[in-house]
């Protein structure tokens, strides 16, 4: 390629037109374009497809970057077969369908600790932002705490205002968060405000019944679950954590291999579910 005054000028027109894409490839293209004689508007076209599907890349990493999920927990490596009561059918369809995110309807996941929640609340949340939506997941304490800040500095109304870019705002392990009168109703403000708006997910140790150790009062309580709950998936996860059983089906493995003799090692990691208590209906929109 001769240098022209084209030539020398392109990379700076293409940065300030902010095209990083055609910056790098043109000169490969051009080059190609010349020699084979493509038509200009092959060209064109071939350098503006590029630079399209780069920057649609681009921003998914960077809504990937700001979601703060947790880091390879995908629904590829997620085993539905370790939680019976969980539709892998109906987790797919969520995430390919996008009527509840238009009509901000939630998910509740409740199961104890190790059964998977976070997993699956994370791997929704980057199967969304792969199909161009926009979430942040937080542990339910530490957004309460930010929240608590903003209105110290009376900007609670902006800050939750601020989280209405997000489509599915993730709120993990929402039984962790302890009664105090200021902190919680920060979080039943937020609730109010994305009521049938923007969705929320919200993943907990107990159902419902627990719940009066968070909220301020019995009122308070009652009318967070009751606008939770209007419209919601609920996943109900009652299994043994998958950790404890993963290190016991790896125990039992291991003594296989020692122990030659007993080639007929009884499963160890059968599935116990306890508790299997349904929470309490307060709607008859509930979709499980
Ligand atoms: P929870 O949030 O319910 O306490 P986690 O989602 O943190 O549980 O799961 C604990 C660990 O076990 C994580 O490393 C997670 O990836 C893994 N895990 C849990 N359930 C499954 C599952 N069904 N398939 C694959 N890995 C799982
Ligand atoms: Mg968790």
């Amino acid at each position: 390629m001769s240098m022209t005054v084209e030539t020398a000028t392109l990379p700076t027109l293409l940065t300030a037109l902010r095209l990083p894409t055609v910056a790098r490839l043109w000169p490969e293209f051009c080059t190609r374009a010349d020699k084979e004689g493509w038509p200009a508007e092959r060209l064109l076209a071939a350098l503006c497809e590029l630079e399209l599907s780069e920057r649609e890349q681009r921003r998914i990493q960077r809504h990937l970057a700001a979601a703060r999920l947790p880091q390879g927990k995908t629904l590829d490596a997620f085993d539905f077969l370790a939680v019976p009561t969980l539709s892998q059918a109906r987790v797919r369809a969520l995430v390919e369908g996008d009527s509840w995110l238009q009509a901000g309807h939630n998910l509740l996941a409740f199961g104890p600790p190790g059964s998977g929640k976070t997993h699956l609340a994370g791997a929704i949340g980057y199967e969304l932002i792969q199909r161009g939506y926009r979430v942040l997941m937080a542990r339910t304490s530490d957004l309460v705490q930010r929240l608590q800040v903003a209105r110290q500095d009376l900007a609670l109304t902006q800050e939750i205002a601020k989280l209405d870019k997000f489509d599915l705002l993730i709120l993990d392990d929402l039984s962790y968060v302890r009664k105090d009168q200021a902190e919680t109703s920060a979080l039943f403000e937020l609730i109010s405000a994305r009521y049938e708006r923007r969705s929320i997910m919200i993943t907990a140790n107990q159902p419902f019944s627990g719940w009066d150790a968070i909220f301020p009062d019995r009122a308070m309580t009652i009318a967070a679950i009751d606008r939770l709950v209007h419209h919601a998936t609920i996943f109900e996860m009652n299994v043994e954590s998958y950790r404890r059983r993963a290190a016991y089906a790896a125990a039992s493995s291991l003594s296989d291999i020692e122990d030659d003799r007993d080639k007929q090692q009884p499963e160890k990691e059968t599935a116990t579910a306890k508790d299997n208590s349904r929470p309490a209906t307060l709607s008859s929109d509930i979709e499980t």
